[in-house]
C-alpha cells in the first residue's frame, strides 16, 4: 500500500480565500505524489459556516488530490472541527493547517520531508517571534503557559500553532484520547513519540478576521488549562497555605506587641481587610473548583464533540486515470 497524507481544514467562513488555498493544495499534492508516491486527500471541515463555503467546497474540483467535505450541524467551534477531520481522515498521516490563508502550503513539502526522510513523528511549527503582537497577547501567553507546564512531568512548547504533521502512529495515538475538551496543540505534544519544532512566519489573514478576539483567547486558555493540567487546583492551596501562614505570622507579632510592649491591639480595620482577603480568595478559589466539576460533568455527559450533516468524498481524477492506464497495460 502506498502510504498517504491528508491534509485537515477547518473552515469557518472561509468562503472567499478557498478556491486558491485549494489551487494552491493541488499544486503541492501533485508534487508530493510524483516525487514521493503519496495519496494525497484534502479533508474540509465546513464548521457551520454561515456563507459559500460550503458550496464553494462542493464545486471544487478533486485533480490531483482526493477532496472530502465534511459538513458541521452547526458551528462547533475549532477544536471540534479539527477532531471531525482527524476523525474522517483516510490516509495515515495527517497534516493540520488554517484555511485563512495564514499557514502557507509551500510548508507542507517542508514538514513532509522531516516525517519521511528523517522519521520524526509530530512536526509542529512555531512563530519565530511574536514581536507584532500586542503586549496583553504576550503576557498572556507566558502565563498561560507558565501556568500549563507548571509541575508537570511533560512541558507543552510555547508558540507551537496548529500547522502540523502527525505521522500515521502518532495520528492513531491521538485519536485514542477520549476527552471530550480537547486542547489540542496540548495533545499533540502530549502523546510524545519523536517531535520536530520548525519556525516560520505565520501570514496575515488574506481575508475577514479573527475568530479569536481578546477574550475568546481567555476563554479558551481557561479552557485549555483546566482540560489539560491541575495547576490551577494546586495553585488554590499554595495560597492557602501562604495565606494561613501569614495569618499565624500575623497573629504571633500581634501576641508579642501586647505581651511585651503592651500595646493595645487595633482590632476593627485589619479584621475587615483579612476578612475580605479571606472572602475573596475564597470565592476565586470556589470558582476554580467549579471549572473543573463542570468539566467532569462534560466528560460524564458524554455527548459527541460533533454532529456530522453531510459528508462527500471525491476520488482524485488524475490517480484514478493513472490507475485505469496501469491496470489497461
Ligand atoms: N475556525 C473554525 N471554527 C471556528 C473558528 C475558526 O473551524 O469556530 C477555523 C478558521 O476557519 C480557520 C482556523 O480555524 O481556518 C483558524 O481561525 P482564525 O484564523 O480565526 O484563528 P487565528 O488564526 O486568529 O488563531
Ligand atoms: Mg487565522
Amino acid at each position: 500500500m502506498t502510504a498517504g497524507l491528508s491534509i485537515v481544514v477547518p473552515l469557518y467562513n472561509e468562503a472567499k480565500g478557498l478556491a486558491s488555498l485549494h489551487a494552491s493544495l493541488a499544486e503541492v499534492a501533485r508534487a508530493l505524489t510524483q516525487t514521493r508516491g503519496l495519496r494525497v486527500e484534502v479533508v474540509y471541515v465546513d464548521d457551520g459556516s454561515h456563507d459559500e463555503t460550503f458550496h464553494i467546497a462542493q464545486a471544487l474540483p478533486a485533480s490531483a488530490l482526493d477532496v472530502q467535505i465534511v459538513s458541521l450541524s452547526r458551528n462547533f467551534g475549532k477544536e471540534a472541527a479539527l477532531a471531525a477531520g482527524l476523525d474522517h481522515a483516510r490516509f495515515g498521516a495527517v497534516l493540520f493547517m488554517d484555511g485563512d490563508g495564514q499557514h502557507s502550503p509551500d510548508l507542507i513539502a517542508r514538514l513532509v520531508a522531516y516525517w519521511l526522510d528523517e522519521g520524526y513523528d509530530v512536526v509542529y511549527t512555531a512563530k519565530a517571534h511574536r514581536a507584532n503582537e500586542p503586549l496583553t497577547r504576550r503576557l498572556g501567553g507566558k502565563l498561560f503557559y507558565t501556568l500549563l507546564n507548571w509541575g508537570s512531568r511533560h512541558k507543552i512548547p510555547e508558540d507551537a500553532g496548529d500547522f502540523r504533521l502527525l505521522s500515521p502512529r502518532a495520528a492513531t495515538a491521538l485519536r485514542a484520547m477520549p476527552e471530550r475538551n480537547r486542547f489540542f496543540k496540548g495533545l499533540a505534544s502530549w502523546i510524545g513519540f519523536r517531535q520536530k519544532r520548525v519556525d516560520y512566519e505565520p501570514g496575515e489573514r488574506e481575508h475577514g478576521k479573527t475568530t479569536f478576539g481578546l477574550t475568546s483567547l481567555f476563554v479558551l486558555s481557561i479552557e485549555g488549562l483546566t482540560s489539560f493540567s491541575v495547576a490551577p487546583l494546586r495553585l488554590a492551596s499554595l495560597l492557602g497555605v501562604l495565606l494561613a501562614a501569614t495569618a499565624l505570622l500575623f497573629g504571633a507579632s500581634m501576641l508579642f506587641e501586647v505581651l511585651f510592649y503592651g500595646v493595645a491591639v487595633p482590632g476593627y480595620p485589619s479584621m475587615v481587610v483579612g476578612l475580605m482577603v479571606l472572602g475573596g480568595v475564597q470565592l476565586v478559589m470556589i470558582g476554580v473548583v467549579g471549572e473543573y466539576i463542570g468539566k467532569i460533568l462534560s466528560e460524564i455527559k458524554a455527548r459527541p464533540v460533533y454532529f456530522v450533516a453531510e459528508h462527500s468524498v471525491k476520488t482524485a481524477q488524475e490517480r484514478s486515470a493513472d490507475a485505469t492506464r496501469a491496470a489497461a497495460e
